[in-house]
């Protein structure tokens, strides 16, 4: 949970700037979409980006909205899609991804990551106490004669005990598989969306590793 002090206002709560008005004007109509990332190493972001070529048309007919393409950190309005790469991994995740469930028509976990824990999730297997004690309290990388503390401060989101699948949070409409999936996969769900299909994704075209 991200810390907020009260009779504070947090940036991302503040009124957005009103949008120029041409530029409002070219993206009315146009289908919205937002991403963002969890724990996770934002391949899957950037596989969006291997649709290279393809980029340009689709962005005649989409607009992404909260992103980290677009550096906007909030949802202005509603979406047609969300797109959630990463696992759950603390309260701020969880936090977020609530939002977006509650202002995203679809939403869809990209990635192992987010389908099932991914990488992430290797620390599942034991206590979280433990998992910090190796990563700070006894790590092997530390500076000889360093103080080894584990970071703590209120603005630090609190990690959850496990790292979670999206679906384990929020209930999540479809999943692309794969680490990253294909430009191509995230392609054909952009097509799908596009021309009105049900998400249909052929195997041939799924990464499941
Ligand atoms: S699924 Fe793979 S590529 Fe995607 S965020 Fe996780 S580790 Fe990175």
């Amino acid at each position: 949970m991200s810390h907020a002090v009260k009779n504070e206002t947090a940036s991302h709560q503040l009124r957005a700037t009103p949008l120029d008005p041409v530029l409002a004007a070219g993206r009315a109509g146009k289908i919205k979409v937002a991403t963002i990332g969890f724990c996770g190493c934002w391949g899957c972001t950037l596989s969006f980006l291997d649709l290279d070529e393809r980029l340009l048309p689709l962005f005649e007919k989409i607009t992404l909205l909260r992103s980290s393409y677009t550096d906007i950190k909030r949802i202005p309005e509603r979406c047609a899609v969300g797109f959630i790469e990463g696992g759950v991994a603390n309260e701020e995740n969880i936090e977020t991804l609530e939002h977006f469930r509650d202002n995203c028509d679809v939403l869809i976990s990209v990635g192992a990551c987010a389908v099932w824990g991914g990488v992430p999730a290797m620390r599942n297997v034991v206590e979280l106490k433990d998992c910090l004690e190796v990563a700070y309290s006894s790590s092997v990388t530390s500076p000889v004669g360093a103080r080894r503390v584990i970071p703590f401060h209120p603005d630090i989101p609190r990690l959850t005990n496990k790292v979670y699948p999206c679906h384990e949070v929020v209930k999540m409409d479809y999943f692309i598989p794969g680490c990253p999936p294909s430009g191509d996969a995230i392609f054909k769900v952009f097509d799908d969306l596009l021309n009105g299909r049900p998400f249909n994704l052929p195997s041939t075209i799924n990464r499941y590793e």
